[in-house]
C-alpha cells in the first residue's frame, strides 16, 4: 500500500484487500523475521486479552501488536492526503482505531502486561530492527 492516491475504483478493490486478510501477511512477516533472527518464546493469538494481542510471550508477559500502517493511522505512511473524497470519514475512523489501541494497551499493561507495537512498514522494511525492538524488550 504506497501509492498516495488511489482512483476510485481502485480504492474500492485495496480497501476490499485489505478488510478480507486482516492483518494475516504482517503477521506472516514477523513470524519469517522471528525464525530468521532467533526470536524465540512467542506465541500466536490471544484472544482472552485485551486488544487480541497478535503475538504473547508468556514467560515475559509482553504482547505485541503489528500494527497496519493504514487502519492504525501509522504518521509516517498515512500524513500525506491519501483519500480526497471521504476525507473526514476516513480520519474519524482512524482515530477511532488509535483510540481504542491506547485503550486496550493501557488495559494490558494495568493487567502487568508489557506492549509493544510494531507497525506494518517497520516490519517491511527493517524486519531485524523491528525484531530487536522486540528481544529488547524481553530482557
Ligand atoms: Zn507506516
Amino acid at each position: 500500500l504506497t501509492g498516495d492516491v488511489f482512483s476510485k475504483k481502485k480504492r474500492s478493490e485495496v480497501m476490499a484487500a485489505i478488510k478480507g486478510h486482516g492483518n494475516k501477511s504482517t503477521e506472516l512477516a514477523f513470524i519469517v523475521a522471528a525464525r530468521k533472527y532467533g526470536l524465540h518464546g512467542w506465541a500466536r493469538g490471544a484472544k482472552g486479552l485485551p486488544g487480541k494481542p497478535d503475538f504473547i510471550f508468556k514467560r515475559s508477559k509482553l504482547a505485541v501488536f503489528i500494527d497496519g500502517c493504514f487502519w492504525h493511522g501509522c504518521p509516517r505512511c498515512n500524513r500525506r492526503k491519501r483519500f480526497h473524497s471521504n476525507k473526514a470519514y476516513w480520519k474519524q475512523k482512524i482515530s477511532g482505531n488509535r483510540a481504542r489501541d491506547r485503550r486496550k494497551s493501557r488495559q494490558l499493561r494495568e493487567m502487568g502486561w508489557r506492549v509493544r507495537r510494531i507497525w506494518e512498514h517497520q516490519l517491511a522494511d527493517s524486519p531485524v530492527t523491528a525484531i530487536a525492538r522486540i528481544s529488547k524488550a524481553l530482557k
